[in-house]
């Protein structure tokens, strides 16, 4: 094909492949055990297949509607009060979209104008920055502080101006693996009050929180609630990352804007997977079970890492474990991470990715959402180095 004669303005200059694409690729391409992207590598429910194939089969195969079935919808109201207390009306505030990523998008899309200011915390993850750039907003960044990645609130109150339009949080946090107390989500609450401040809060590890402690959902604090997008995946929750099924919680002012760009962008989401997700959803244990199934990959893998050069940073949720690799080299993580790959087979995640300018820190990121028998042979290159 001859190339588009014009030169052309990007919307997004400083913007590459992603480093998840990236990464996964060359894991592939040299056969490494792949630690880096965070997908599953064990099946999903064997039920929740059958579920799917019983609605593809049964005919259920056009348009659903613009909002999502409103069994699902239901499904999904009733999760977030018997989790957090919050009631949503399943009519008018809750939104089945094809997956987290877009959700985020679509309520960026919604609310932010050109010129209009998103506090994001770094390290960010990765598709916020380009969420609020390619419309025409301008990210505003306060860091987490290394190495427990605790809020500055002091931080976040001096960085809100009469232009800040958003917020966007992520707890449980990717790529720390760090999460909000509820502390920090009532300083929040008080220092949004009085503003016209909306917050986007990606909330896809809500049940990926180890050692007893609680997800924090913005859902729990209601004069966050009123200001809120809550945004969440399937893919996490239920091993299906390649669904790319998700919704948006919010009141019905912010939801209906919310549905004004989706309903020209998406549309709808795929119709037979909500059937299967609304019937999966009854059984509450399919999520109730993941904390402690997440937490003992984490500690089998943290076990089978003993010995090792790497320092453990906490990982108090997400699939997440970050290494610090400093008694190990002097390599910038990002070159280390690809020579891990070449020459010892293993892929893992630079976090200085999620970062502008790359941080003094030397970390790695690894995926624990993978059998027992990957975890062994991937903890075992890593103690060897
Ligand atoms: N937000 C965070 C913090 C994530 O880690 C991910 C991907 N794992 C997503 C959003 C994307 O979710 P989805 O695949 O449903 O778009
Ligand atoms: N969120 C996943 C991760 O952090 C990857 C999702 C993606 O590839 N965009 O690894």
């Amino acid at each position: 094909m001859p190339t588009y004669p014009q030169p052309i303005t990007s919307k997004l200059p400083n913007v590459g492949t992603t480093i998840f694409t990236t990464m996964s690729k060359l894991a592939a391409e040299y056969n490494a055990i792949n630690l880096s992207q965070g997908f599953p590598d064990f099946d999903c429910a064997p039920e929740l297949r059958a579920l799917f194939c019983k609605y593809i089969n049964s005919g259920l195969n056009q348009y659903p509607p613009m909002a999502g079935i409103i069994g699902l919808r239901e499904a999904i109201a009733e999760k977030i009060q018997f989790l957090y207390g919050a009631a949503y009306d399943p009519e008018h505030e809750v939104t089945v979209t094809p997956g987290a990523t877009y959700g985020i998008f679509t309520a960026v899309t919604a609310f932010v104008s050109p010129g209009d200011e998103v506090i994001l915390f770094e390290p960010a993850y990765d598709s916020y920055g380009p969420a609020v750039e390619v419309n025409g907003g301008v990210p505003v960044y306060v860091q987490m502080r290394y190495p427990d990645y605790s809020i500055d609130w002091e931080a976040v109150k001096n960085a809100i101006t009469p232009r800040t339009r958003m917020i966007i949080l992520n707890t449980p946090n990717n790529p720390t693996a760090s999460v909000f107390s509820a502390e920090d989500l009532r300083v929040l609450e008080s220092l949004l009050n009085d503003t016209n401040i909306v917050v986007a809060s990606d909330e896809v590890y809500e049940h990926l929180v180890f050692d007893g402690h609680q997800h924090q959902s913005v859902a729990r604090f209601p004069l966050l609630a009123e200001r809120s997008f809550v945004v969440n995946s399937f893919g996490k929750a239920y091993a299906v990352t390649g669904w790319k099924m998700g919704y948006v919680a919010a009141p019905k002012n912010l939801m209906l804007e919310f549905r004004k760009v989706h309903q020209f962008n998406a549309f709808v989401s795929n119709g037979p997977v909500q059937y299967a997700l609304a019937d999966f959803m009854k059984n509450r244990d399919a999520y109730l079970a993941l904390p402690a199934f997440y937490q003992q990959k984490r500690d089998f893998f943290l076990a089978h890492l003993e010995g090792s050069r790497f320092k453990p940073l906490p990982s108090r949720g997400t699939f997440f474990q970050n290494l610090d690799y400093s008694a190990i080299s002097d390599e910038q993580d990002t070159d280390l991470a690809i020579r891990l790959i070449k020459e010892k087979g293993i892929a893992s995640i630079p976090v200085s990715v999620f970062y502008r300018q790359p941080p003094a820190h030397k970390v790695l990121r690894f995926c624990f959402a993978k059998s027992e028998e990957t975890l062994a042979k991937g903890a075992e290159i890593l103690r060897k180095l």
